[in-house]
């Protein structure tokens, strides 16, 4: 089962991913935590990406496509991945088919909700963090919001037709609750990898 999950910032593309990667017994591969977690440790890398993280841009193809090869490369992948936050662009998206060959993914799966409802998410998910005594994301306010949608609009949106193009797109209305969300997605996927 190889999936990628397309979507908006703040869509729900995480907590999907989760649930198929428990249900399909494959990982689930997050770009943004990885890096998130490369940013934590202060590493190279971490250092690199940590300012446009911050400011609600991508990092350059060739820097997250080579830490996604890296991971792709590791042996819990042989069943299947499920891919969150990658590919972003459509260079990306190139890389990653070239990268996968003949033996491509299995479906791409967008879920889709309007910006009004996405804000109402992203602030209520600062609010949760922060009444857990945890730190919100740094990106998560309004204004670094604001652009992190207008890159997924200019940078990320096209792939909807790269995929479609492909016959791999199934596109979920991503308004419903997760249980119904997770249940809409199920009723595209086979039962089993
Ligand atoms: P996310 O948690 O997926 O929203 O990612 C958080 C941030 O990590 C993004 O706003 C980007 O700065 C960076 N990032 C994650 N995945 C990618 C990617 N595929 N291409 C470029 N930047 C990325």
């Amino acid at each position: 089962m190889k999936l990628v999950l397309l979507g908006p910032p703040g869509a729900g593309k995480g907590t999907q991913a989760k649930r198929l990667a428990a249900r399909y017994h494959v990982p689930h591969l997050s770009t943004g935590d990885i890096l998130r977690s490369e940013v934590k440790a202060g590493s190279e890398l971490g250092r690199l990406v940590e300012d446009k993280m911050g400011a609600g841009k991508l990092i350059d193809d060739e820097t997250i496509s080579s830490v996604v090869a890296g991971r792709l490369a590791q042996s819990d992948t042989v069943n299947g991945f499920i891919l969150d936050g990658y590919p972003r662009t459509v260079a990306q998206a190139n890389t990653l088919e070239q990268r996968l060959g003949s033996d491509g993914l299995t479906a791409v799966i967008e879920l889709s909700v309007d910006e009004a409802e996405l804000f109402d998410r992203i602030q209520a998910r600062a609010t949760e963090a922060g009444s857990a005594g945890a730190q919100a994301r740094k990106d998560d306010n309004t204004a670094i919001f604001r652009k992190r949608l207008q890159t997924f609009a200019i940078e990320t949106k096209p792939l909807s037709e790269f995929y479609a193009s492909r016959g791999l797109l199934i596109q979920i209305d991503g308004r419903a609750s997760a249980d119904e969300v997770a249940a809409h997605i199920a009723d595209h996927l086979p039962k089993h990898g």
